[in-house]
């Protein structure tokens, strides 16, 4: 593999950090060429000065002043806004777009990259959530790969290189089951922000550890699988794995199952992503299996934690509902961080917001972004009801 030129969106966040640290691991194979960051100038100056992209993106003029005065170096360019962040998506010699934004923030420049021929470094899994039929669809008519940096999808994605997808018998996601796996129901009313925030396993943004903590993580990767592997959702699966060493597996039609496994570290996805297909020796430590001892499997809760039986609704539903499912949850998970609402009430709405919602086909962008929009103020609503 020769030097890949990669744009970071959303270099500031856990993702986007962790793939700095990958970055600079492989100097001669990985060039950052830009970054976007959207509300911590001093984050990404500092990443940016480390790494020297020569274009940046900021969400307007005034973080872009900012900015300027924190650079040890002078860019080619500071873009702005949203078509500043489609711009560098699809900036001339990128090679790659990692899309690290968090929620449906990182829609229009996954398709900005996808339309000006980039492989794109999937991360937002948000993304194929609410449009994943127009990502695959975008991704396969300019010849661009997805290469899934979710750490499951990416597990998955090893496990089914070079093989028939006919020999396939179900993709199954491996969920550490959050803070609150083995909580009796009636504690969970009385959940604080602190408590949604600590999870066992992975240090990760604020909005993806309290959808760890509901498992409408899990509800929206299952969707995510299914847009990827181009799998019905009946074939995805989800078992519990508080340990998130097995990273996920695949179950072959002759009963044997491929697993990949690795310590909890984002930097093993990301790697892979930035040198696919080539594996090359890092710094990321090995496992010791006497160490770890044991590693253990059970059913998820569904009767406790609705969020599967949800998005598994959703998706046979289709169309624009699986869009719904997720701005209801954006929504709701925003309310429960700002201690607007107790933690049971976010699957509480997006279940109302998706029972109210009438079956729509996903037929364009703009379906989904109004059936996006729709959702969100219905899900307001509720909150402050
Ligand atoms: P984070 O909150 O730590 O970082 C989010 C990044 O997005 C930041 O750089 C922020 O500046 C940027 N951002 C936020 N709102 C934006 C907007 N409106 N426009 C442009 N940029 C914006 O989040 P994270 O944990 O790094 O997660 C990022 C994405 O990766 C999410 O979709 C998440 O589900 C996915 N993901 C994260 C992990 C993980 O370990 N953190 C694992 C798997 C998947
Ligand atoms: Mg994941």
């Amino acid at each position: 593999m020769s030097l890949r030129s990669i744009v970071l969106l959303g270099a500031t966040g856990s993702i986007g950090r962790s793939a700095c640290r990958v970055a600079a691991d492989f100097p001669d194979r990985v060039r950052i060429v830009g970054m976007s960051g959207f509300s911590n100038m001093e984050q990404l100056a500092a990443a940016a000065n480390h790494l020297r992209p020569a274009v940046l993106a900021v969400p307007d003029g005034r973080s872009a002043a900012d900015l300027r005065t924190r650079l040890d170096y002078e860019p080619r360019e500071i873009l702005t806004g949203e078509e500043g962040l489609c711009r560098l998506a699809s900036l001339e010699e990128a090679d790659m777009v990692l899309v690290a934004i968090v929620g449906t923030g990182g829609l229009r420049p996954t398709f900005a990259a996808l339309e000006a021929g980039k492989d794109v470094a999937l991360a937002s899994k948000e993304v194929l959530v609410v449009a994943g039929e127009l990502v695959m669809a975008a991704a396969a008519r300019r010849g661009c790969r997805i290469l899934p940096v979710d750490s499951e999808h990416n597990a998955i994605f090893q496990c089914l290189e070079a093989r028939d997808p006919a020999h396939v018998k179900k993709l199954i996601l491996t969920a550490s089951g959050g803070p609150f796996r083995t909580w009796p129901e009636d504690k969970l009313r009385a959940v604080t922000r602190e408590e949604a925030l600590r999870h066992p396993t992975w240090r990760m943004g604020e909005k993806i550890t309290v959808d760890s903590a509901t498992l409408f993580n899990k509800g929206l990767e299952m969707i995510e699988a299914r847009w990827l592997f181009g799998v019905g959702i009946e074939r995805v699966d989800v078992v519990i794995h508080p340990q998130s060493i097995v990273h996920s597996m695949v179950e072959f039609v002759d009963g044997s199952v491929l697993a990949q496994l690795s310590h909890s570290d984002m930097r093993f996805p990301i790697q892979y992503a930035f040198t696919w297909p080539d594996r090359l020796a890092g710094s990321l430590p090995p496992l010791e299996f006497a160490k770890l001892g044991r590693l253990d499997f059970e059913e998820p809760r569904c009767d406790v934690f609705p969020a599967l039986d949800l998005a598994r609704q959703a998706a046979e539903r289709g169309g624009v509902l699986p869009a719904v499912l997720n701005a209801a949850n954006e929504v709701a998970v925003a309310e429960f961080l700002a201690s607007r609402i107790a933690f049971p009430r976010i699957w509480d709405i997006v279940a109302s917001v998706m029972e109210q919602t009438p079956d729509h086909p996903a037929s364009d962008l703009a379906a989904l972004l109004e059936a996006d929009r729709a959702a969100r103020e219905s899900a307001r609503r509720l909150a402050a009801a």
